[in-house]
């Protein structure tokens, strides 16, 4: 039997077809009739089954004592033993953190249980937190609304398209293949970035930035747009307009210049694309988001979108990651605009104001109590180290689907299904709303969080009053902001909807600039990379033996012509930050700009986040997660870049 269901990784979120078999998934097929994948989804999408049941949490975990020897129980005793714990602790010590796998219905129904239950302001979307966040701040800054205001369908009518940070040939396939499909009828396509990933390969224009160097480039584009009045009609009249146009004037080429590693030729040709542009879409990645500076250059990339008025085709991390920070998981549910709270207030009672963010909680001391849903912080934060000592700390309660580092420090464990075996809807990256159906059955006992969420309130002596999946869904479309024109009916005959796409009062906004960031002598840069065959960390597509043999092992990357010249290909080298260390051979990679080191986040023996420090950014609380100095030794010996001191040019790549 045939039966349709949403993929569990990307925020693509594309619908894939599985045959299942006496209860299981036994394959995973395209659908033809998805509009999101065009029935091409990915690899790591049509490979799903084969990690639906290794290794999957069956039934309730308690431990006596952190790292005691673990007890399976009945959801009764778990869920007791929860809301014990939660009664007993100070409301403002307990945080709620959310990961983009659960279905809009699970992120409200968590959000409206820390907010109105157990009374904590504490209630975070933990996967922005790590990505995007910086992202849906300068969205909602400027557009009004913390969601991209174009769609995938946009990308087939642009004249130019604008990459910035973002590589959709790895990340999201099927938007890569509309990208190359356009690219083939005529739209130009300029790819900016720190590395020259795989997607500039086949862009019309690459422009190699030195990191921390995006807010002059892109406000040197926008100043030439605005000499040569080839902007928006009527973007004069919007707000703040004045003083961004006294900004990028600021943003000579000379100025620009010094942020590049290619040449100035480039930058102008840029600019005159931009310039010469009557359909113009942007979109980012985490080369923007997880830079110096990043809050700072995703304003200025949406600002000059604002200026051309162009359409914004940012994707997201994980499949619901746009929706759950939809439904209000942020600290104190500040993201929600007055209105919406008062409305959420005058159902739930009152919401408590203030707050901490998911990534303070964790590197800022321990929280009394945790609850998280399907996530690792042990793997996917900075520091782990410090992670561990703030969980060793807590009590810890870990909604999830597979067992993982952070899972060996839950006091309790409650297994939960993957998106396929969900009910409900996602948002994706488009703010597309999807209908989530079952496409198998879970395999253990496991309960989605909307389930958790009401049998915890009830032990707390509150009704949350959902029997169903779809009653959740109808108290989203009452008080989510941004959700009003969602019909659950249609939802329920399995049609996609979508939540408000704005711009609603749209404006400029100005950042301070933080300039090319300074390397200090004898160091390299450090940066993550995605892998192909694996989803971010790669707890589940590890899973999948045919994506695992296809990975390789770990690598430190270079550019080829410092491998060369210093010899070492294939020889263990050991990166070294103020963070941390890891060791692996030295290996080739063409991505990589001469000066700097490239290694793959969902490597899982040498962790990369172990070279990360512990910093959050100042504006979005999200660690720095590229870019990094770090040092490289052979023995004892350092090894300097070759190409020190050197300009570093694009013909060096
Ligand atoms: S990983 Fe993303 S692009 Fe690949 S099938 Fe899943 S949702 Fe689609």
């Amino acid at each position: 039997m045939a039966s349709l269901g949403i993929c569990p990784y990307c925020g693509l979120a594309c619908r894939l077809r599985f045959e299942v078999r006496g209860g299981r998934a036994s394959s995973t097929g395209p659908d033809p009739s998805d509009p999101v994948s065009g029935g091409s989804p990915c690899i790591r999408g049509l490979t799903v089954h084969e990690a639906m049941y290794r290794g999957r949490l069956m039934a309730p975990i308690v431990r006596g004592g952190k790292r005691g020897r673990p007890r399976t129980v009945g959801w009764r005793e778990a869920l007791e033993i929860v809301a014990r714990e939660l009664a007993g602790s100070d409301p403002e010590g307990v945080h709620f953190a959310i990961s983009g796998r659960v279905t809009n219905e699970d992120a409200l129904a968590l959000v409206r249980t820390a907010l109105a239950v157990v009374g904590t302001p504490n209630v975070d979307n933990a996967s922005a937190r790590v990505c995007h966040s910086s992202t849906v701040d300068a969205l909602r800054e400027i557009y009004g609304v913390p969601a991209s205001t174009g769609t995938l369908d946009d990308i087939g009518g642009l004249d130019l398209l604008l990459l910035a940070g973002t590589n959709p040939a790895v990340d999201y396939p099927p938007m890569y293949s509309r990208i190359s499909r356009a690219r083939a009828r005529g739209t130009a396509v300029i790819y900016m970035g720190s590395v020259a990933a795989e997607t500039s390969r086949a862009s019309d224009l690459s422009l190699l930035v030195r990191p921390g160097g995006e807010v002059a480039v892109l406000n040197y584009i926008a100043r030439e747009v605005i000499e040569s009045r080839a902007y928006a009609d009527g973007v004069e009249l919007v707000d703040g307009f004045r003083e961004y146009r006294e900004w990028v004037m600021g943003y000579d080429l000379t100025r620009a210049a010094d942020a590049l590693m290619g040449s100035p030729g480039e930058l102008r040709r840029a600019a005159e694309l931009v310039a010469g542009s009557a359909r113009m879409g942007v979109a980012s990645g985490m080369g923007l988001a997880h830079g110096p500076g990043g809050c700072a250059a995703l304003r200025s990339l949406y600002d000059l979108a604002l200026l051309k008025g162009a359409r914004v085709l940012t994707m997201r991390g994980l499949v619901n990651v746009q929706g759950v920070g939809d439904m209000g998981a942020c600290p104190g549910l500040r993201c929600w605009d007055d209105a919406s709270r008062s409305r959420a207030e005058g159902r739930w009672g009152p919401i408590p104001g203030g707050g901490i963010t998911f990534t303070d909680a964790l590197l800022g001391g321990s929280p009394e109590v945790i609850l998280m849903t399907d996530m690792n912080p042990v793997h996917s934060m900075p520091s782990p180290r410090a992670v561990e000592r703030a969980l060793e700390n807590s009590f810890v309660v870990c909604m999830c689907s597979y067992p993982n580092e952070t899972t060996e420090l839950a006091d309790v464990l409650l297994p939960t299904p993957l998106m396929p075996e969900r009910e409900g809807t996602v948002t994706n990256g488009e703010r597309r709303v999807r209908p989530v159906r079952p496409a198998a059955p879970p395999p253990g006992s496991q309960l989605q969080e909307w389930r958790i969420a009401s049998e915890l309130a009830r032990i707390l002596g509150r009704e949350l009053g959902y029997s169903s999946a779809m009653d959740v869904t109808r108290e989203i479309v009452e008080l989510v902001p941004g959700y009003r024109s969602v019909d659950p009916g249609a939802l329920a005959s399995g049609l996609d909807q979508w939540a408000q796409k704005g711009p609603i009062s749209p404006r400029f906004a100005l950042a301070t600039d933080p300039g090319p960031v300074d390397v200090p002598p004898g160091s390299w840069l450090l940066v993550d990379l995605r892998s192909p065959h694996h989803f971010l960390g790669g707890e589940v597509t590890w899973r999948v033996r045919s994506l695992a043999r296809a990975s390789g092992g770990p690598a430190v990357l270079m550019n080829p012509a410092d491998l060369e010249e210093l010899g070492i290909e294939g020889l263990r080298v050991r990166v070294c930050s103020d963070a941390g260390c890891l060791e692996a051979p030295a290996r080739g990679s063409a991505v990589i700009p001469r000066g700097f080191i490239g290694y793959h986040l969902s490597n899982r023996r040498a962790r990369y986040n172990d070279l990360v420090p512990p910093e959050l950014s100042e504006c979005s609380r999200t660690p720095r997660y590229k870019f990094i100095p770090v040092r490289v030794y052979l023995g004892d010996a350092q090894l300097v870049p070759p190409s020190a001191g050197a300009e570093i040019s694009a013909d060096s790549l």
